[in-house]
């Protein structure tokens, strides 16, 4: 039996995660769930699934799990550490679906006990890439892509050598406003960028399609996982979302990976990973879909991307920074203070201000070095968004 965790557990891949264990029940057991506030889901899926620990990040909801779990035997617990012990758990196979930095702690204790990281939290190779990798390779442990591009990529290079690849292509949706005029942008609203044409995931990681920020960890992430140069990575706007990625070879050959919109395909790669089993993903009908079309994304409409290329030119720190204001001006413009388009501003002030200061960006990377740059990284978001507002 796989001894599994899973770190987000209520979200969108934590949820599409569990279905899969579901449906092969007897081949697992689930070691610790984690979720954040929703109480009822994350006690409800500890008690189907006989978790021996449910963790909300959240202290002040620890009441409210151990009522939820009362008479369970399920243990409960609360807070940032009880998060951390959740990854450490010993596991086979832990899946890291926390949204945001708050997911590299837990994903790097997972890692400390030599566990396989199945990593969907983009944010924790843009924050501390050489970090991760470097903690990875001291305790034996394997990381696993789970974000769709980079599982096509890995998918791409089996049994191919690193050596010979040229490029990655990343593809990109566009999000909600992919066909929205330019001078509409400014006015977009949270509700209209939460919503996706293609894929059904998480609130922020939607909004981040829209902005393209999603697609700029994504970058730095590829930069990292795959240990390419910046310039080796490139990105397309490709509106029908199935094919994922493209690997270019020396030879000149392109292997693309094709597949549907159901995250279930590369979790479930991950998960049965080195073998490859069915999953209940649905067949692609490409007579159907007749066209796949693929467009440069304009850089003037999509500042996110040239900033993910000043961070991979900048190295250190900065992806922490880049990583925690792009949080932070988006949770203000969830909350309503800034547009949809000074987002990208604040971000680039931020790293502005910050790499101002002498040894702070350019410092080796720590877990409390990076724990620390992303503070000052969101102090910096406020005060910019204060100033403009
Ligand atoms: P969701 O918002 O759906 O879920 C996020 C999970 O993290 C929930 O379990 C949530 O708990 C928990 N959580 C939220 N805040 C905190 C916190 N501060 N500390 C600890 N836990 C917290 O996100 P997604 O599932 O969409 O995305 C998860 C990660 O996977 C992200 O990094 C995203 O970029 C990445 N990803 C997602 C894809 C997708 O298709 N959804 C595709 C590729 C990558 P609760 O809901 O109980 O509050
Ligand atoms: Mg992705």
């Amino acid at each position: 039996m796989k001894r599994i965790s899973i770190l987000g557990a209520t979200g969108s891949i934590g949820q599409s995660t569990l279905d899969l264990i579901r449906r092969d029940r007897s081949a697992y057991t689930v070691v610790a769930l984690t979720g954040g506030r929703n109480i009822a889901q994350l006690a409800r899926d500890a008690t189907e699934f006989q978790a021996e620990i449910a963790v909300t990040a959240h202290d002040d909801l620890l009441d409210d799990l151990r009522a939820a779990l009362r008479g369970t035997g399920i243990k409960a617990a609360a807070g940032a550490t009880a998060l951390n012990e959740a990854g450490a758990r010993p596991a086979d196979w832990v899946m890291s679906a926390i949204v945001g930095a708050a997911g590299l702690p837990p994903g790097l204790a997972a890692l400390q006990q030599g566990a396989t990281l199945a990593l969907a939290n983009k944010e924790t190779l843009v924050a501390a890439g050489p970090l991760v990798l470097e903690t990875a390779a001291r305790h034996g442990a394997r990381i696993l892509p789970v974000d769709s591009e980079h599982s096509a990529i890995f998918q791409a290079l089996v049994g191919e050598d690193i050596d010979a690849v040229r490029r990655v292509i990343i593809t990109a949706s566009g999000g909600a406003f992919r066909d929205w005029p330019d001078e509409d942008l400014a006015r977009a609203t949270p509700a209209q960028a939460a919503t996706h044409p293609n894929w059904a995931m998480g609130q922020r990681i939607t909004i981040d399609s829209a902005s393209m920020f999603n697609k700029a960890l994504e970058v730095i992430e590829a930069r990292e996982f795959f240990g390419l140069e910046p310039d080796q990575i490139e990105v397309l706007v490709h509106p029908e979302s199935l094919v994922h990625a493209l690997v270019g070879f020396c030879d000149g050959g392109l292997m693309a990976h094709v597949g549907p919109h159901d995250m279930r395909h590369a979790i479930g790669y991950a998960l049965n990973w080195p073998a490859r089993k069915a999953l209940p993903v649905d067949a692609l009908d490409l007579a159907a879909v007749g066209q796949l079309n693929f467009r440069s994304p304009d850089p003037a409409r999509y500042p996110a991307l040239r900033l993910a290329r000043a961070v991979m030119q900048q190295r250190g720190l900065s992806g922490a920074a880049f990583n925690a204001a792009k949080e932070r001006a988006l949770d203000h413009f969830i909350a309503g203070r800034i547009g949809f388009l000074a987002m990208s501003d604040v971000v680039e002030e931020v790293l502005n201000r910050l790499s101002a200061q002498t040894g702070l960006i350019d410092a080796e990377i720590t877990l409390d070095r990076v724990l620390h740059v992303d503070h000052l990284s969101r102090d910096c978001a406020d005060t910019v968004v204060q100033e403009q507002t």
